[in-house]
């Protein structure tokens, strides 16, 4: 929207005779094109305004998948080019041409494939002229994205599951994990309580060879459980570096296990972890009506742990951390 402000800075740059120009465009993937465009622009005119489209607005004309850069750091990147004088950002269900017809700049800035020859004429009436550019760059941003989306899904046909053999490689890293987790929760096999044997038993069935997490609760007079899984069909590079992509379609077990418990309205049940859950979990477990929540591991110093305590503490959820030497309440 045009600011009070900025409204009378045009008002001034008028009364001086100097020329307000106004350029528009999404500026999403802001690309070399954008910024020829832009400094173009700039030269023809004292004082620059440049319109950039909200997020809704972009949404409505392109489709949920656009813009990919959201509105605050499109914003903040046409700012710090420092060329406008002024930044405006047009809202969703603005009347046709309103900025235009506010800011009546006398030069108005367009790309050809925006404006038929019947518009450039009626605009005329509210800018003192219309200047028509060509495309400034060979590609547009809707091309740059097709062709990352063609280059990502043939990476992604290249790099797909895991051959055999990797998965006989992940099958023992599981089996060495779960070790690993009687190692660091301190129970050596016996005098467990119920359910910790199964609670490891099942975290076999993981295919996370790093943590292979469990969830379990007794629920409907019987038990249930869960198992992180992995997403195989993401690109070999991502599966073997646990990258970020790695992370974020790993499938958690206690969410698995929601699933598995089918249509249950309300979880009045404590919830077993072998790791504490995420804060993500931790508020789909509140979501759930989950009041208790009993873990074997934790990592108190780690980040997420800090994260997923505070949350589970905001929504009132009992943590219990159950140890060889008994229970420890927080
Ligand atoms: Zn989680």
């Amino acid at each position: 929207m045009l600011s009070e402000e900025l409204l009378e800075q045009i008002a001034t740059v008028k009364e001086n005779h100097k020329k307000v120009g106004l350029v528009q465009g999404s500026w999403d993937l802001f690309h070399l094109g954008h910024l020829r465009y832009i400094l173009k622009a700039k030269e023809l005119c004292d004082f620059l305004i440049i319109a950039m489209d909200s997020d809704a607005k972009i949404r409505k004309r392109k489709g949920e998948s656009r813009p990919v850069i959201p509105e605050d750091e499109r914003f903040e990147f046409i700012k710090l080019l420092n060329i406008a004088n002024g930044i405006v950002v047009k809202p969703v269900d603005e009347p046709k041409w309103n900025l235009i017809k506010t800011v009546r700049p006398d030069v108005l800035i367009a790309i050809k494939e925006n404006y038929s020859d019947e518009d450039i004429v009626k605009l005329g009436e509210f800018c003192g002229r219309v200047a028509v550019l060509p495309r400034q760059a060979e590609t547009s941003t809707s091309d740059k994205i097709r062709k990352i989306t063609i280059a990502a899904d043939k990476f992604r046909r290249i790099a797909m599951a895991a051959e055999p053999n990797e998965k006989e490689d992940i099958k023992a890293g599981v089996l060495e994990a779960v070790e690993k987790l009687k190692k660091t929760i301190g129970f050596d096999g016996a005098n467990m309580p119920d359910p910790v044997p199964d609670l490891i038993e099942h975290a076999k069935e993981s295919t996370d060879w790093v943590a292979p997490v469990t969830a379990g609760c007794f629920y409907n007079q019987k038990w249930h459980f869960a198992t992180n899984q992995v997403d195989f069909s993401i690109p070999r590079y991502d599966l073997k570096n646990r990258t970020e992509l790695f992370y974020a379609t790993i499938e958690h077990a206690e969410i698995k296990l929601l699933k598995r418990l089918g249509e249950v309205e309300k979880l009045d049940v404590p919830v077993w972890v072998t790791l504490f859950p995420c804060d993500r979990c931790i508020k789909v477990l509140a979501d759930k009506g989950v009041k208790e929540i009993r873990y074997l591991e934790d990592h108190p110093e780690r980040n997420w742990s800090k994260r997923s305590h505070e949350r589970a503490k905001k929504y009132g959820i009992k943590l219990v951390k159950v140890t060889p030497d008994g229970e420890i309440y927080e």
